[in-house]
C-alpha cells in the first residue's frame, strides 16, 4: 500500500501558509463563495469565542500539505453524533458555503425548532474534505471535480474521492478506472490521503456506534440519495431511509416550494456503475443506520455547478428547513 510523508511536507507548507496569513479576509455572511482561508478562518473565529461549545478538530492533511479541518459543535454532552461531509467535490462551492451557515445557525438561531436539533445530536462537520481540488477550482479551474495528486504515467491529475472509499472499490470494472476520468477511484481502496485519513479519524476518535447519521453533502442534483449507489437493488430498510428522507423533502418544501426528490443513488441518478462512496461507505462498513446523499441545487442544466451567489442563502435556508424535519424524523424512530 502506497504510503504518504504527510509530516514533512506538512510542516513546510503550514510554514509557507503561516507566512501568508496576514491579509484580510471578507466576513462570511452568504452572499459570496468564501475561499478555504476564509471559511478556516472563520472557524478559527467560532472556535475562540465559543471554546466551550465548538471544538476544532483535524482530519490529516491532503496531497498538497494542507490541513483538512472540521468542528464539533456539542450543546449536551453524551449525546449520538452526526458527521457532515461536504465539498469532497472541489466545484461543488455552495456545500461548503452551506456547511458555514450551518454552523453560524447551530450557534446563534433563537428557533425554537433549530434550537432543538441542535441540542439532540453532537455535530461534526467538516466543511471541506477536499482541500487541494477546491483551492485550485478557486485559483485556477472553476470546475475542477478530483483532488490534485497527479497520477503517474499518463499526465492526468486527481482522484474521485468519492469513490475511494472502501466499500466494494474496484468491483465494478469500467471507465472509472481511467485516470483521466473525472471519476477515476484511485489505485486502491484509500489510496488518497484525505479519504484515507477521514476514515481513521472516524475510527479512532468518535466512538464506535455512536455515529447515527452521516451526510455526504453534494451539488446539484437537488435530491436525497440512499443506499446505494452500485446497484439498484434497495437496501434492507428502505421504507425507513425513504420515510426520513421524505421529512427532508417535506421541510424544505414547505419554504420555497423548492422540490427536492428521493430515492437510492443509483435509481435516482439512473447509474449503477459507481463504487467506493462514502455513503455507502458509511452505511454498510460503519452501520450508521441513517446515511445519505444530499444534492443541494445547482445554477441549472447549463452550469450546474455555478448557482449564482444570490441563490446561496436561499440554499443554506432550505438545508436548514430539511435537516430539522429529517432529525425531527429520525428521533421518532428512536435512533437518537
Ligand atoms: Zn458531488
Amino acid at each position: 500500500m502506497q504510503s504518504f510523508d504527510y509530516e514533512q511536507r506538512n510542516v513546510k507548507e503550514c510554514e509557507k501558509k503561516k507566512n501568508k496569513n496576514s491579509k484580510k479576509y471578507r466576513p462570511i455572511d452568504w452572499s459570496f463563495y468564501p475561499t478555504l482561508d476564509e471559511i478556516y478562518n472563520w472557524l478559527d473565529l467560532i472556535i475562540r469565542k465559543w471554546p466551550n461549545i465548538v471544538t476544532g478538530f483535524n482530519i490529516g492533511y491532503s496531497y498538497e500539505g494542507r490541513l483538512i479541518r472540521g468542528v464539533r459543535l456539542s450543546f449536551k454532552p453524551e449525546k449520538k453524533a452526526i458527521f457532515i461531509e461536504s465539498n469532497i467535490h472541489a466545484r461543488e462551492w455552495i456545500t461548503s458555503a452551506a456547511c458555514t451557515y450551518l454552523i453560524f445557525e447551530l450557534l446563534f438561531s433563537r428557533d425554537y425548532e433549530v434550537r432543538r436539533m441542535a441540542n439532540r445530536l453532537d455535530w461534526w462537520i467538516v466543511p471541506v474534505l477536499n482541500v487541494d481540488g477546491f483551492v485550485y477550482s478557486h485559483e485556477k479551474e472553476r470546475l475542477w471535480r478530483k483532488s490534485r495528486r497527479p497520477i503517474s504515467d499518463c499526465g492526468c491529475i486527481g482522484v474521485d474521492l468519492n469513490r475511494n472509499f472502501e466499500y466494494l472499490w474496484g468491483q465494478i470494472l469500467g471507465i472509472k478506472h481511467d485516470p483521466c476520468s473525472d471519476q477515476y477511484g484511485g489505485t486502491h481502496p484509500l489510496s488518497e490521503p484525505e479519504v484515507e485519513q477521514l476514515t481513521k479519524f472516524i475510527n479512532s476518535n468518535i466512538p464506535e456506534g455512536s455515529i447515527k447519521i452521516y451526510i455526504a453533502l453534494h451539488s446539484a442534483a437537488q435530491a436525497i440519495l440512499l443506499p446505494w449507489t452500485h446497484t439498484r437493488e434497495l437496501p434492507v430498510d428502505y421504507d425507513r431511509l425513504m420515510y426520513v428522507a421524505k421529512a427532508f423533502a417535506d421541510a424544505v418544501f414547505s419554504r420555497f416550494y423548492t422540490k427536492y426528490r428521493y430515492g437510492t443513488s443509483a435509481n435516482i441518478l439512473k447509474c449503477e456503475e459507481y463504487y467506493g462512496t462514502s455513503k455507502d461507505w458509511a452505511y454498510a462498513v460503519k452501520a450508521i443506520p441513517i446515511a445519505f446523499t444530499i444534492e443541494l441545487p445547482g445554477g441549472g442544466r447549463k452550469a450546474p455547478f455555478e448557482l449564482p451567489k444570490g441563490a446561496i442563502l436561499r440554499v443554506c435556508l432550505e438545508l436548514l428547513d430539511g435537516l430539522v424535519g429529517m432529525i425531527d424524523a429520525i428521533k421518532t424512530l428512536e435512533i437518537i
